[in-house]
């Protein structure tokens, strides 16, 4: 028998039902897991780490994500946050449209080391207008960027890559145009098959408007929004019926982080509520890596720090997203399954954070990363490399604005 490409010693394996950890140790060759179990495989290794106790969980599926650099200047470098943060599977949520996503295939799919999948922008163009200097202009003011058929040729043309559609139904993306772009984006989903991911914000469309729009597998993202025009929760802060009733027809709640996109106060309300979210995902880009969203473990420490537990995160981040991509081979360590791996080391240490509504919170469980396994390549951080991290005018627009005061009036 010939060697093994790489082993992994001395790890725990985390049992997302139960919260058990068990030794384990990993054998992976040609891309795949050819070993788990917590006896040797009695095989040397090319490579072999041992890894001291530390979590060997499943890649991490981060569902929301902005990693187009040339589609949009919210894009960052996917390979260099996973080597840091244990994400092997990457959702492009909406950077690329019909338009721009060949570059997004061709410059990043391809020359990725991590996967990376897209749902599709409704707009033609993605978001190649996010965070212009000089001017705010979203990607469906103008319906007439919602080209359907672009839409469907390009979803059948690259059905690998292309899992979902996205739209943002918030005012700074479509504005007035909710009424003629919502249907178009259910239609588009319908034709190829595919989940439809909704974004939510600022009103208009409000939530009430998009919701009835969302069906069995579709994806709601900033489901704990703070902004002004319907989040999750009424005025009194119990779950709107509407909300209720679509996490009963199966809509996903979905996280997306984002720069602006989560308060404290509305996740843990709708926590308390009986609203768990279904997936845990970073939104992270270029406006939020140097912020609240250096990467997708800081989410997860932050609903650690709202109390939810260590396996109910994790299976947040790893098999319940790639459920939602229908990829049940993903987001799981199974032996013949791709050899994506995450090695984090939770250690109880204070994480002090914040949100856009200027919220604090403190956890008490930090996600340290020890290592990434993408495809059955290990990941090496590269040193030095500068922060991906850009200024956004909106952002700042937004946090100097009145809008937070608005958060608790009746909607
Ligand atoms: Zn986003």
């Amino acid at each position: 028998m010939s060697d093994l490409d790489l082993l992994l010693t001395g790890g725990l394996a985390l049992d997302p039902d139960t919260g058990a950890r068990s030794p384990v140790t990993v054998g992976v060759e040609g891309g795949r897991i050819a070993h788990l179990g917590p006896d040797s495989p009695g095989r040397p290794a090319r490579e072999e780490i041992a890894l001291d106790g530390a979590l060997v969980l499943p890649g991490l599926v981060d569902l929301h994500t902005h990693v187009y650099r040339a589609g949009s200047r919210l894009g960052i470098t996917a390979d260099r946050v996973a080597a840091r943060s244990g994400v092997t599977t990457w959702v492009d949520a909406g950077t690329a449209g019909a338009g721009t996503v060949e570059g997004l295939v061709r410059d990043v799919v391809e020359r990725s080391a991590v996967r990376i999948l897209a749902f599709l922008n409704l707009s033609y163009i993605g978001l190649a207008p996010a965070d212009m200097p000089t001017r705010e202009i979203g990607e469906l003011w103008d319906p007439r960027l919602a080209d359907l058929a672009a839409v469907l040729r390009a979803g059948r043309e690259l059905p690998g890559t292309i899992r979902g559609i996205k739209l943002r139904a918030s005012a700074n993306a479509c504005g007035d145009s909710a009424p003629v772009v919502l249907p178009l984006a259910r239609e588009a989903a319908d034709g190829l098959g595919v989940p439809l991911m909704v974004h939510v914000g600022l009103a208009p469309p409000t939530l009430t408007e998009v919701l009835p729009y969302l069906r069995t597998g579709d994806i709601l993202t900033h489901c704990f929004h703070p902004h002004p025009g319907g989040g999750v929760l009424t005025a009194a802060g119990t779950l709107r019926p509407q909300v209720r009733e679509a996490a009963e027809r199966g809509v996903r709640f979905d996280v997306g982080h984002g720069g602006a996109s989560l308060s404290y106060g509305v996740a843990r309300a709708a926590l308390d509520a009986g609203l768990l979210p279904d997936t845990i995902s970073s939104d992270i880009h270029a406006h939020s890596i140097g912020g609240p969203v250096p990467d997708l473990l800081r989410v997860l420490e932050t609903f650690l720090a709202l109390g939810m537990s260590l396996p109910e995160v994790v299976a947040r981040a790893t098999r319940a997203p790639a459920d939602v991509l229908g990829e049940p081979g993903l987001g799981r360590l199974a032996v013949g399954g791709p050899a994506d791996i995450a090695v984090l080391r939770p250690a109880d240490e204070p994480v002090a954070l914040r949100d856009m509504t200027g919220a604090a919170l403190t956890g008490r469980t930090r996600l340290r990363h020890v290592l990434t396994v993408a495809g059955g390549r290990v990941l090496r951080p590269a040193a030095g490399a500068p922060d991906e991290g850009r200024p956004s005018s909106w952002l700042h627009r937004f946090e100097n604005s009145d809008e937070r005061t608005e958060l608790e009036t009746p909607s």
